[in-house]
């Protein structure tokens, strides 16, 4: 069977030039759009995420800040440091790099975000309105998920979409996010019993459970399409994803590598969405 892939690196770079238009228009009317990272400790993942967010912020000509703290920050300075970000004229979009040290409470901490300014989309507010389909930030990874398939002209209505994983973060949003878009969605996780069997009726398939080359063309039906957000590394210690791309392409009909596929697009739509802050400022200036 013939596959396609579909590259986040292409289809991100096709959006960041919208983008770019976007922020020029902005600047001509005073407005900058700004984003705020925020990491705890240093995690070398956690690191490299945060530099990649800042030169991505700063190749589109926005304006970046990071907020470097010690693994012991007491978590009420953190929220004191979320509070004064809410306040900045210069932020639009605030995130804080996950995962935090295990002595603060990650839910506190997004909590604090102002909604207006939750451009990683995980405020409970944003999260309900994603839920009730309501305009609002929505989280990057399963937004991105949803461009790719957009862009590739994907057709989702009515089509049997199997979600594996269930975070608060992707495996949730994107079966949501799939559903208010007419597909049927199924989601497995580590309970699920005979994954394989459900994984085998995917029209779509999408993958988010953090285990190196899982699914296997044994999981897939012929002509799926086959989303793979995972990221890890293989024994070889280079980036791979949850789907063993060489025998899984031979079945599929578009598949996602890694890299190149959702990574490019989980940060493009986290400027994107700060650049919509900025945008939806300037609208609240105009009318006030
Ligand atoms: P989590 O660890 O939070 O969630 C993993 C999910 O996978 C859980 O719901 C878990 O089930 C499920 N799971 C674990 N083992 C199995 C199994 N054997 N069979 C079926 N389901 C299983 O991870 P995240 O959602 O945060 O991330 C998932 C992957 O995506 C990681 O590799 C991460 O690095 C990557 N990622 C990539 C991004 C990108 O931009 N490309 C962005 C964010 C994440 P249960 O709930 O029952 O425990």
């Amino acid at each position: 069977m013939s596959y396609e892939i579909i590259s986040g690196k292409e289809i991100g770079k096709a959006i960041r030039i919208d983008l770019f238009e976007r922020i020029q228009h902005l600047k001509k009317q005073g407005i900058t759009p700004g984003l705020a990272v925020i990491l705890v400790g240093n995690n070398p993942a956690s690191k490299t995420y945060v530099s990649n967010k800042q030169k991505t912020c700063e190749d589109l000509g926005m304006h970046s800040r990071s907020l470097t703290f010690e693994t012991d920050l007491d978590e009420s300075d953190l929220v004191k440091a979320i509070h004064s970000l809410n306040q900045d004229p210069e932020i639009h979009g605030i995130l804080v790099q996950l995962p935090l040290p295990e002595h603060i409470t990650e839910s506190k901490v997004l909590a604090a975000i102002s909604p207006e300014k939750d451009v990683d989309g995980f405020h409970p507010i944003s999260i309900g309105k994603m839920m009730l389909g309501q305009d609002t930030f929505l989280p990057c990874t399963p937004h991105g998920v949803m461009k790719l398939l957009e862009h590739s002209g994907i057709q989702l209505l009515g089509k049997h979409a199997v979600v594996v994983g269930r975070s608060h973060i992707v495996g949730k949003p994107m079966g949501q996010l799939l559903l208010q878009k007419d597909a049927t969605v199924t989601y497995a996780h580590s309970k699920t019993v005979n994954l394989k069997d459900i994984t085998l009726q995917a029209d779509i398939l999408v993958v988010a459970v953090g285990r190196a080359k899982m699914i296997t063309s044994d999981y897939v039906k012929a002509g799926a399409v086959v989303i793979d957000v995972g990221m890890n590394r293989d024994e070889n210690n280079r980036l791979c994803g949850d789907v063993d791309f060489d025998s899984v392409k031979e079945v599929a009909s578009y598949i996602t590598p890694v890299p190149g596929g959702v990574g490019p697009m989980t940060i493009t739509m986290l400027m994107e969405n700060t650049v919509q802050s900025a945008e939806n400022e300037l609208r609240q200036d105009k009318s006030s």
